[in-house]
C-alpha cells in the first residue's frame, strides 16, 4: 500500500519533489486495533507550517515520516470494541492507503446526515473554525459590515455565510471573476471584490463599505489585510485566522504597521487556532447542521481524485485552485 512522506522541508513554494511515495507492507491489526481504508483525504494550508520546522501550535513533521492530515476511512477490519466493518471514521491519520489503527482521536461519522467529506469542511475543521472565529471574536451584531478575505474557500464560504445568518452586510476578497460569481450567487455575499484584477484594494473596500467594516475575518495577511484595516471602524473586531499570503514567504517583515489604526478606533486583533474553542465544538456542529438542513448554509468541495494527486492538490491552494474546500477522494 502506498504512503507519502515528507522527503525535505520546502523552501518557499512547496514542490512535488518535496515529497516521496513508497510503498509499504500492511500490518495486521492486533488486539484493540482496527484497519483503516483512506476514502477523503483533506489538504489544508496549516500543513504547510508544519513542513518547517519552526515552533508551533504542532509539533513539525519529521523529514522521512508520513504526513498527517484530516482523513475519512473506512473500516476494513476491526478488533476493537467502539469500531465495527464499514464503519466511517475521521480523525488525524498518516497519508497511507491503508493503515492500522488504535483508534484513539477517531469519530464514527453519520453517512446518512451528511456525504463523508462534508466531515473534513463544513462539518468539521473548517466549519468549525468558520463559526467559532466568527462568533466567539468577532461577535457580529445584526447591521454590521463584515469583511471576509479568503472568501471563497473553506473557511471564508461559510464565514460569509454566517455573517449574513446573523444579519450582517457581509464583502469577500477572493482572486477570480468565477469566485467572486460565486460569492454573490451561491453564498449570498453582497460585495465581492477580485484582489487579483483591483488596483487600489483600499478604496475599492471603501466603495463596497462606505459605512466602514466592523469585522474583518483575516485568513490571508499580507497587503490585502492592511487594506481592509485601513477602513475598520471604531470598536472593530479582527479574528486572525490565517495568513496564508505569507506562508511560503521565506523572510516575513514583522514591523509595526497597523498598531495606529487599531488604537486610533479601539479595534480589537486577536489570533486563534480552532481547538481553543474545543469545549464548544457540539453546539457549533449543531448548530451547523441544523442550518445545513433548512438550507441557510451551502457549501462547495474541490475533489481531486486520485490517492498520488494529493501532493498536487496541497501544492494548488497556494494556486487558488480550489473553490470551496479542496478534498482528495482516494
Ligand atoms: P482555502 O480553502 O481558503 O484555500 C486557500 C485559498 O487561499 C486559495 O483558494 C486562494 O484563494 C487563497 N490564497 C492562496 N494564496 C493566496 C495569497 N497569496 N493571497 C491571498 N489569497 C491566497 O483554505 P482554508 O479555508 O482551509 O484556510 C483558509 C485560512 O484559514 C488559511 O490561512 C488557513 O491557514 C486558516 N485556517 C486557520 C485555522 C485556525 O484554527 N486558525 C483552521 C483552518 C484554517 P484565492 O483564489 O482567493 O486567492
Amino acid at each position: 500500500s502506498k504512503v507519502i512522506l515528507l522527503q525535505k522541508r520546502p523552501a518557499g513554494k512547496p514542490v512535488l519533489t518535496d515529497f516521496e511515495f513508497k510503498n509499504e507492507s500492511v500490518a495486521q491489526p492486533g488486539k484493540n486495533e482496527l484497519l483503516l481504508k483512506t476514502q477523503y483525504v483533506s489538504v489544508d494550508p496549516y500543513l504547510r507550517g508544519r513542513m518547517s520546522d519552526a515552533k508551533s501550535y504542532v509539533p513539525p513533521f519529521k523529514v522521512g515520516d508520513p504526513i498527517q492530515s484530516g482523513i475519512v476511512a473506512e473500516v476494513t477490519e476491526s478488533n476493537h470494541p467502539d469500531f465495527k466493518e464499514g464503519d466511517f471514521v475521521s480523525g488525524n491519520l498518516d497519508w497511507k492507503e491503508i493503515q492500522v489503527s488504535d483508534g484513539k482521536g477517531l469519530t464514527v461519522i453519520d453517512k446518512e446526515a451528511a456525504s463523508p467529506s462534508a466531515y473534513l469542511g463544513i462539518l468539521g475543521m473548517t466549519g468549525l473554525t468558520a463559526y467559532l472565529g466568527l462568533t466567539e471574536i468577532g461577535k457580529p451584531q445584526k447591521g454590521e459590515t463584515l469583511v471576509v478575505s479568503g472568501a471563497a474557500g473553506a473557511v471564508g464560504s461559510v464565514v460569509g455565510q454566517i455573517g449574513k445568518i446573523l444579519g450582517c452586510k457581509v464583502i469577500g476578497i477572493a482572486g477570480s471573476e468565477k469566485k467572486i460569481a460565486l460569492l454573490k450567487d451561491k453564498f449570498g455575499f453582497d460585495e465581492a471584490i477580485n484582489y487579483k484584477t483591483t488596483e487600489d484594494m483600499q478604496q475599492a473596500i471603501k466603495d463596497a463599505a462606505p459605512e466602514g467594516v466592523d469585522i474583518y475575518f483575516d485568513n490571508v495577511g499580507g497587503e490585502i489585510s492592511d487594506a481592509v484595516l485601513a477602513n475598520i471602524n471604531k470598536f472593530g473586531r479582527v479574528p486572525v485566522c490565517g495568513a496564508i499570503s505569507l506562508y511560503n514567504n521565506t523572510e516575513v517583515s514583522l514591523g509595526p504597521r497597523v498598531q495606529a489604526i487599531l488604537v486610533k478606533n479601539s479595534a480589537l486583533m486577536q489570533g486563534f487556532i480552532v481547538s481553543n474553542f474545543a469545549d464548544k465544538f457540539p453546539e457549533a456542529i449543531k448548530t451547523l447542521t441544523t442550518w445545513l438542513k433548512e438550507g441557510k448554509l451551502n457549501y462547495t468541495e474541490t475533489i481531486v481524485e486520485g490517492f498520488d494527486e494529493i501532493p498536487q492538490a496541497f501544492i494548488d491552494l497556494f494556486e487558488g485552485k480550489n473553490e470551496g474546500k479542496m478534498i482528495v477522494k482516494v
